[in-house]
């Protein structure tokens, strides 16, 4: 079984919280996602409108 494919599942650094995820938007992990939105805060703004920014996706 190949084991070459490198697009998938690839641990990277979150750009928040400098600790490595497999699900990350736009830099961010999944934990510091699920804060955001809990938090609400200027950084959910940003992270939002990298999100836009990023897949289109209209607010
Ligand atoms: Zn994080």
């Amino acid at each position: 079984m190949s084991d070459d494919d490198d697009t998938t599942a690839l641990p990277q650094t979150c750009v928040r919280c400098g600790r490595q995820s497999l699900l990350r938007i736009v830099g961010r992990c999944a934990d510091c996602i699920g804060e955001l939105g809990l938090a609400a805060t200027q950084d959910y703004d940003g992270f939002r409108a990298e999100v836009k920014a990023e897949f289109g996706v209209k607010g």
